[in-house]
């Protein structure tokens, strides 16, 4: 058989998704894919219904159907603090992962560096390789995952084009200050390069921490290319809808390789997602809420176990450290993605590796999330406190 091209043979399927697979197939509680077993709002299933006798069921406008797109630069004005002309600063994409895909490969050659930090959404491995970008990675140094500003300017020094920023941060839960933030927008600024921010997660960060849009900070809207998706907020990963905002020439370029990529979101499902868009304000201080509770609700859960895990101030994921258990003769010799196939047989709860977000050697944390409906969460925490005593015996 001819050969596969280069490009195919540089990264390995989602470990994310892969997770979800095994899982599926020893119907165990998945807590690796990070996504609801609860339904999205009733009224966007209902437009949904209402869209499927009514349409539209053709190829929407390639960047985003018009009503789409008027409706969410309505919401997003709010948290980027300026006008979005919803015909040039918007494209809609089949997910986050789509909008992620374009915009690097809006902004990268072949060969340009684009800082990631670490650990990271996996996707931003495969999407730097895909564009041709070279990573340079910043850690982000556990408990608090602190980074040292020092080495994001050294990557500037180095001719870094731009850097990615997930904010609230899968897998880590963190939230970037607006400090934080700025320091990092001034050095984008003085090395004239680019932001690239996914925040997929901006509705779900947990007092006293609050969510500042890179893109809102004076200067950094003409300098930051924004990445988001519905997944999260309305509960419907399914539906695939994300979109980029940016400023107009750089979206020029996201149009043309959007259009080539996928043509365009499902149209029925942009149709019943802009009920969702036009929710009040209470609406996503509920959801906060909900979140909320589900974080306590499960970290609690966890401590009433004895698994050691972090405190994330923003997503529905948790950093497990399961060293105590690697600790032990019949592990000896596991891999983090071993132990997670192991759990899944023996436990019957779903975990994604940490390797898989790191780029540094690390092997003791594995990551869940507690996006599920209170009795699912009360069956894993039960499941994941046999553990200990399995591992006993
Ligand atoms: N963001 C989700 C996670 O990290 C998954 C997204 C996806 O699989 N497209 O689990």
């Amino acid at each position: 058989m001819p050969q596969l091209s280069t490009r195919v043979q540089k990264f390995t399927d989602s470990v994310i998704r892969r997770m979800t697979r095994i899982s599926d197939e020893y119907g165990a509680i998945n807590l690796s894919q990070g996504f609801p077993d609860f339904d999205p709002p009733k009224e966007m299933m209902d437009a949904l219904a209402k869209a499927a006798y009514e349409g539209p069921h053709q190829y929407p406008i390639t960047f985003g159907a018009q009503n789409f797109r008027e409706a969410l630069a309505k919401k997003q004005e709010k948290a980027i603090h300026r006008k979005i002309d919803p015909n040039t600063e918007i494209v809609v994409t089949c997910g986050g992962t789509e909008a992620m895909m374009a915009a690097m490969m809006t902004i990268c050659n072949p060969g340009d560096k684009v800082m990631v930090f670490s650990p990271f959404y996996e996707n931003y491995g495969a999407d730097a390789i895909l564009s041709g970008a070279e990573p340079i990675y910043i850690p982000l140094v556990p408990p608090y995952y602190d980074f040292d500003i020092n080495l994001i300017e050294d990557g500037f020094k180095q001719g870094a084009k731009a850097i990615i920023i997930c904010n609230p941060s899968n897998p880590c839960g963190k939230v970037f200050t607006e400090e934080e933030l700025r320091a990092i927008g001034d050095l984008v600024l003085k090395y004239d390069a680019f932001a690239v921010t996914d925040e997929v997660y901006e509705h779900m960060v947990y007092a006293p921490n609050h969510h500042t849009c890179m893109a809102s900070l004076p200067g950094m809207y003409e300098h930051t290319i924004t990445c988001n998706s519905l997944s999260k907020t309305f509960s419907i990963t399914g539906w695939r809808l994300g979109y980029l905002i940016g400023p107009a020439e750089v979206m020029e370029g996201a149009k043309k390789v959007h259009d080539f990529l996928t043509v365009g979101a499902a149209a029925p499902l942009q149709e019943a997602a802009v009920v969702g868009l036009n929710f009040p304000d209470s609406y996503y201080e509920e959801l906060l809420k909900t979140y909320t509770e589900k974080r306590d609700y499960f970290l609690a859960g966890l401590d009433s176990i004895g698994l050691k895990h972090n405190i994330p101030q923003g997503t529905y994921f948790v950093m497990i450290d399961i060293q105590e258990f690697l600790d032990l003769p019949q592990f000896a010799g596991y891999t983090d993605l071993e132990f997670c196939e192991w759990m899944i047989r023996n436990v019957g709860v779903a975990a994604v590796p940490g390797s898989s977000f790191f780029k540094e050697e690390v092997n003791h944390l594995i990551r869940l999330h507690f996006a599920r409906r209170k009795e699912t969460i009360d069956e894993a925490i039960s499941r994941l406190g046999k553990l200990k005593e399995l591992v006993k015996c």
